[in-house]
């Protein structure tokens, strides 16, 4: 065999061993496994339960806009398994976000999915950063899509005068996030000043001055 066409055939044998490890959740093994929110069992995603019905693939969540009177000015409303138990196992998922005018869904990640928006109305500047610190960003307006890598820092703003909306959709059915400010600044118990005083190179007052704002809120 020419010795290229065994680097293509190892390229291939490499292809079959890594790729079922790169998909976002894991294969489904049955045909349905409605999660048991309620459930005790701990594993890596919920348990199924006996009695489905059809409302267990039904959410009506996303019908209406989000209240964005908040200080970002939006509200992203999810329709993940925890909201539409059918989706256990399924590997995907869904949320609404709805923008006030200027409002931000601050910079944050899904560890464990991509995400495609899809506009419903308004205008969002929207941008993700990648691991070489290239930032890609775009405007886009009613009918446009883009998409955010899996773990990669993003954003959405509005930057119109009227409220905007998205739908997005993410190949996982639970995609978690994180989102940057809130984690490294409100966080329980809070990460040591020391840490992010180095970290973004200010002073301890400014740290506790972002702290005061990003802390939870007490009930
Ligand atoms: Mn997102």
């Amino acid at each position: 065999m020419a010795k290229s066409s065994s680097f293509l055939l190892f390229l291939l044998l490499l292809s079959l061993v890594v790729a079922p490890s790169i998909a976002a959740d894991p294969d489904m093994l049955q045909d349905i496994c409605v999660a048991d929110l309620s459930s005790g069992t701990k594993l890596n995603g919920f348990a199924c339960k006996a009695n489905v019905t059809e409302d267990d693939f039904f959410f009506k969540g996303l019908a209406m806009p989000g209240a964005t009177n908040n200080t970002l000015g939006s509200l992203v409303t999810g329709a993940n398994v925890e909201k539409i138990p059918g989706l256990n196992t399924l590997g995907v998922s869904m949320s609404r976000i709805d923008y006030a005018p200027g409002g931000l869904n601050p910079p944050h990640t899904h560890p464990r999915a991509t995400e495609i928006v899809f506009v419903l109305e308004g205008s969002l500047d929207v941008g993700f950063i990648t691991g070489a610190n290239k930032l890609v960003m775009k405007t886009i307006t009613k009918g446009e899509v883009f998409v955010f890598p899996r773990g990669l820092v993003h954003f959405q703003k509005n930057n119109g005068y009227g409220p905007a909306a998205v739908i997005a959709a993410f190949n996982s059915q639970l995609p978690g996030t994180q989102s940057i400010a809130v984690t490294l600044f409100g966080s329980t118990p809070p990460v040591p000043n020391v840490v992010l005083t180095k970290a973004f190179q200010i002073g301890t007052k400014e740290v506790e001055k972002i702290k005061s704002r990003l802390a939870p809120k007490k009930t």
